[in-house]
């Protein structure tokens, strides 16, 4: 059979195929937004669409072995072997239904693979949750070191910018830089800030910021907090005693649990997010560390195998380095 499925020639994540003589595009840059964001994630762009239009420059037609090449762009672009199959099988059948097979026509390829890429990013609510009256509350959880209070100062930053009000809250009291990092970030963005002492008990943080934010009413109250999984079970309870503390003083809230995770750790932020949605509620994610990493096909696999929407991706290192994720 011409489209019989080879699934047995899916290589390892790590076997990374060569780019096999191509060369970078002239990246002569506009100044902007989409310019910017079109050179950060440059690395991934070229890990799988120049990649492939490669393999069809190659190849010249559309037949099993150029799908067998795409899935292992795919794959070692830490697109994810499910995520994968079905974008494979169901281009397979594209190509049945519309009699391409064979066909020379590299325009449609390119264009179905990124419809079905589109769909497969389009299920889930991107825009955040808000309060219908009084704070919205976000939670940001997720393991150390994946750039949570980083993307808390970005964030900050950001709704300021919006015009909105801001509370920070640093509720990782584990270590005194953690307090002086998140510290450093309200003030760069010139928002106010909730500090527990080293050591404090996070839901105590908690509970006093939320009595803050009762005083202050401010638009958007966001939560950072430890992330240390080799006390997975204390990590667990901390979290759910902090969403306790939150609910009781503010119903319905929080109003989002983002979970952070590192781009550039691939299919191991995939392991990290199960870790995180067995244990307490995820609502959405952020992807950080997009910028300088091939691995940011791991995008599609948070969707389609974690059913969760990415809400934000992290671009950079900078406090403008934060943007709301969109599929296109
Ligand atoms: P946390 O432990 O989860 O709070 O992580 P941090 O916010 O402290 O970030 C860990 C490191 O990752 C820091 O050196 C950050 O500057 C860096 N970082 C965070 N987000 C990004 C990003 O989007 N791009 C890049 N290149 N670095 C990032
Ligand atoms: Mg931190």
């Amino acid at each position: 059979m011409f489209w019989k499925k080879k699934s047995e020639s899916i290589p390892s994540p790590s076997g990374e195929r060569s780019a096999g003589g191509f060369s970078a595009p002239d990246e002569t840059r506009p100044k902007g937004l989409f310019a910017k964001l079109r050179e950060r994630l440059k690395a991934t762009r070229e890990s799988i669409a120049q990649k492939a239009l490669n393999l069809f420059r190659l190849r010249g037609k559309i037949d099993n072995e150029l799908l067998d090449e795409l899935e292992e762009v795919l794959i070692s672009a830490d697109v994810g072997v499910a995520s994968t199959t079905a974008l494979i099988d169901e281009l397979r059948d594209r190509i049945r239904m519309e009699k391409k097979a064979n066909s020379t026509d590299q325009a449609w390829l390119t264009s179905t693979l990124r419809g079905l890429m589109r769909e497969m990013l389009e299920q889930g609510e991107r825009e955040l949750k808000t309060a219908s009256e009084g704070p919205s509350i976000y939670l940001v959880i997720g393991v150390n070191g994946v750039g949570k209070t980083t993307a808390i100062g970005k964030m900050a930053y950001r709704f300021k910018e919006q015009g909105k009000s801001v509370l920070l809250v640093a509720a990782d009291t584990f270590r005194a830089a953690a307090i002086d990092q998140l510290k450093i970030w309200a003030e760069r963005a010139e928002v106010p800030i909730v500090l527990g002492d080293e050591g404090a008990d996070p839901s105590s943080v908690v509970f006093n910021a939320m009595s803050t934010a009762k005083a202050q009413n401010p638009d958007v109250v966001i939560i950072d907090t430890a992330g240390r999984l080799h006390t997975k079970v204390n990590l667990m309870q901390e979290l759910a005693k902090m969403t306790r503390v939150i609910s009781r003083e503010f119903e319905g809230s929080p109003h989002e649990n983002l979970l952070v995770l590192d781009a550039s750790t691939g299919q191991n932020a995939l392991s990290q997010a199960r870790t995180f949605l067995e244990s307490c509620g995820v609502t959405g994610l952020i992807l950080t560390k997009l910028d300088g990493t091939a691995r940011g096909g791991v995008v599609l696999s948070v969707h389609k195998e974690l059913n969760l929407p990415v809400k934000f991706i992290g671009v950079g290192e900078g406090i403008e380095d934060l943007e709301p994720f969109d599929p296109d």
